[in-house]
């Protein structure tokens, strides 16, 4: 919760663009922009520079080059379509796709968390702590779908969530901070999937969820599956997110299914 009684969603990202594409619509349900009550920190792991560029013209070496702090600039767009104002990176080196040389780079997320999971999750500690956040969303276990830093976002995310109230824990990183509810985003495809706990109706801010992915230019294409459906398309076929509350800190036991993912702390 913050000082002035919000409480607060953390969002934990692999890459700029995954916030967007799967929880777009929720980060700005919660954004103070949008509602008194709650905010919406988003934290990126790594600047997504080993990533493709889908504009033809625009695949150059240079632009390989610099396609970080490209990345960076294309996250900001998507927060203000989105209306999050706060959001950080903790500045870990991408490990691009399953196979590629930099799962094997050592300043690569996957290898820090691999070889040293309690020193990367203190990154996200320290942010945990200064934040205080309430609710913390991540990826499964599969990191949605076997992605190196996805998976590596996904573990991080949970020791974060074990050890960042414990004070004996790296007490250097802040004083200690137990967020209440702990998810994992599951994939629109699955809506009947038993391990739904909470849908979020983000009919609302399908408009701007689709700005957002606008905004990551460089890697969604303009002509791609997620912005080929129209608003109506994405409202026929049922405007959610869906989570799985995976762990959880409330005295009462969570109601299932839940429509709000801070059920149960209002
Ligand atoms: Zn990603």
């Amino acid at each position: 919760m913050d000082s002035s009684g919000r409480l607060i969603l953390m969002a934990v990202h692999a890459h700029p663009d995954d916030e967007t594409i799967s929880m777009g619509g929720t980060l700005a349900t919660y954004a103070a922009t949008h509602s008194q009550t709650t905010d919406t920190y988003v934290v990126t792991s790594t600047r997504g520079e080993l990533g493709e560029i889908v504009i033809t013209e625009r695949d150059t070496p240079e632009e390989h080059e610099r396609l970080g702090e490209t990345r960076m600039s294309e996250i900001a767009a998507a927060m203000a379509a989105l209306g999050v104002t706060h959001f950080e990176n903790l500045g870990f080196r991408d490990s691009g796709m399953v196979g590629d040389a930099g799962n094997e780079d050592p300043r690569s997320y996957h290898q820090h968390s691999t070889t040293d999971l309690d020193g990367t999750t203190e990154r996200l500690v320290r942010i945990i702590r200064r934040v205080q956040p309430d609710v913390i969303a991540t990826y499964d276990d599969f990191g949605g779908y076997g992605h190196p830093d996805h998976i590596a976002a996904a573990r991080v995310a949970r020791r974060a969530w074990e050890v960042a109230g414990d004070p004996t824990w790296r007490p250097g990183a802040g004083p200690a901070w137990s967020p209440k509810k702990l998810y994992e985003v599951r994939t629109p495809d699955s809506q009947r999937d038993k391990l739904i706990t909470t849908r979020i109706d983000i009919t609302k801010h399908l408009g701007a969820k689709r700005r957002a992915i606008q905004a990551h230019a460089t890697q969604i294409k303009s002509d791609g599956p997620l912005l080929l459906l129209s608003e109506q398309d994405y409202l026929d076929l049922g405007p959610y997110e869906q989570y799985r509350l995976i762990d959880h800190r409330i005295p009462e036991v969570p109601s299932i299914p839940e429509s709000d993912l801070f059920a149960g702390l209002r």
